[in-house]
């Protein structure tokens, strides 16, 4: 089976290759002592991506039992299922086989409904919650209106250099979303679900006294800035690191806190589709690489609850109350680098001032390609990824 991909997005996963994916970040969690952290944890976009890691992290750093939601196509006939379906099955097979996802729109009521019915039945109430979706549309739960998110600038069109995630430069021209784009990105990626879900599980009581949740914003440089966090998607951020305040003063009863992490840029599926991304992603990637700081997903989140979250400590903030896990990727010794090589872009081979190699490695191992085990040229079992 070879991967498939069509414009950045890798329509096939091959399941043992997913399985090993899961299994590098298990060792490399593995590897690391345990720390004292969460013990009960419901992780919202957990198939993948910050959420898988953040779920990884959890379980084998502080052995919290979790719960999961995700929203994951499984194999049907001769197509197989996706990545996130792979990967959650094998989480759930080989690393905590007690534990349940539930693949359901997380938008839902049902799903809320579920997540809370889960939670009285295996774990009580749980300490930390994290908000971790990306999707591209959303269905309001009480109204039916179905809202499609838009990667667009605002005001002005965007024009930039690019590349695709095979390796190809390429031009990038957005022109501005319209009211109604921003609306509706706000509606998808803002924080208005994750606002449904704190208050459906304190209405429900399985929240712990001192639950913490979180949910992952981006920030990102000036070379994308005018397409990303000043565009609509920025204007979904604002929004939701703008709720963890009223999130965290109906926690009142409890003493409860909510947070935004902002997180360092990485190869996921939400971010090779965003436009400029690659390319920046290539040019952080040889850069960070080169001075030791490069994290995948489940090193930002094994730091982030060992040494922020859970460290005994006060958890660090900014002037914005947002903790700054891309502190290391913003660091102006790491920018002033990218800056410079992202000038000469078209000038010198990529190869040379980036790594496009490292990121497309990524993209296909996360879904289940690449792997010199692996031998892709065998009849694949689309149900077992062992
Ligand atoms: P991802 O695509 O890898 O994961 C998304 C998860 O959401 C998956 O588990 C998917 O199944 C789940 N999901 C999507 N729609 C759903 C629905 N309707 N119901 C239930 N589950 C659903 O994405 P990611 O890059 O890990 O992004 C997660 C969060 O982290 C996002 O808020 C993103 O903005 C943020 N973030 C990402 C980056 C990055 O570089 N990738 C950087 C900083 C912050």
């Amino acid at each position: 089976m070879k991967e498939m991909i069509r414009n950045n997005i890798c329509i096939n996963a091959h399941p043992k290759g997913c399985g090993l994916y899961v299994q590098k970040a298990v060792s490399a969690v593995k590897k690391k002592d345990r720390f004292l952290g969460p013990k009960n944890v419901l992780v919202i976009g957990c198939s993948t991506g910050y959420g898988l890691a953040t779920r990884i992290a959890a379980h084998l750093g502080s052995g919290a039992k979790t719960l999961g939601v995700a929203y994951e196509k499984a194999p049907t006939g001769k197509r197989t299922g996706s990545a996130g379906w792979y990967a959650d099955l094998y989480y759930r097979e080989a690393v905590e086989p007690q534990a349940t996802t539930l693949n359901m729109d997380a938008f839902s009521h049902e799903c809320k409904q579920a997540a809370i019915d889960e939670i009285k039945k295996t774990m009580g109430t749980v300490d930390l919650v994290i908000y971790s979706l990306a999707s591209g549309v959303r269905i309001d739960p009480d109204s039916g209106v179905r809202y499609t998110s838009a990667l667009k600038p605002i005001g002005s069109p965007y024009t930039s250099q690019g590349v695709d995630i095979l390796g190809n430069l390429t031009q990038i021209h957005v022109e501005p979303a319209t009211d109604e784009e921003i609306e509706h990105t706000i509606k998808v990626m803002g924080g208005e679900d994750w606002e449904l879900w704190i208050r459906a599980l304190l209405e429900a009581g399985v929240l712990s006294p001192q639950a913490l949740t979180l949910a992952y914003s981006y920030i990102g440089p000036e070379v994308t800035k005018d397409l990303y966090r000043n565009g609509t998607i920025g204007r979904a951020k604002e929004d939701l690191e703008s709720r963890a305040k009223a999130i965290e003063t109906s926690m009142t009863n409890l003493s409860g806190k909510a947070f935004v992490s902002v997180n360092k840029a990485v190869v996921t599926r939400a971010s090779s589709v965003i436009p400029s991304v690659p390319l920046y992603l290539s040019l952080l990637y040889r850069v960070m690489k080169s001075k030791n700081t490069h994290e995948e997903c489940v090193g930002q989140m094994d730091r982030l609850l060992r040494e922020k979250l859970y460290s005994g400590s006060d958890i660090p903030v900014d002037e914005h109350n947002r903790i700054r896990m891309d502190d290391w990727e913003m660091s102006p010794d790491v920018q002033e680098i990218v800056a410079e090589k992202w000038k000469t872009i078209g000038d010198l081979p990529l190869s040379e001032i980036g790594d496009i190699d490292g990121v497309y490695t990524e993209f296909l191992h996360m879904h289940g390609f690449g792997y010199p085990s692996i031998d892709y040229s065998l009849d694949v079992d689309l149900q077992a990824v062992r």
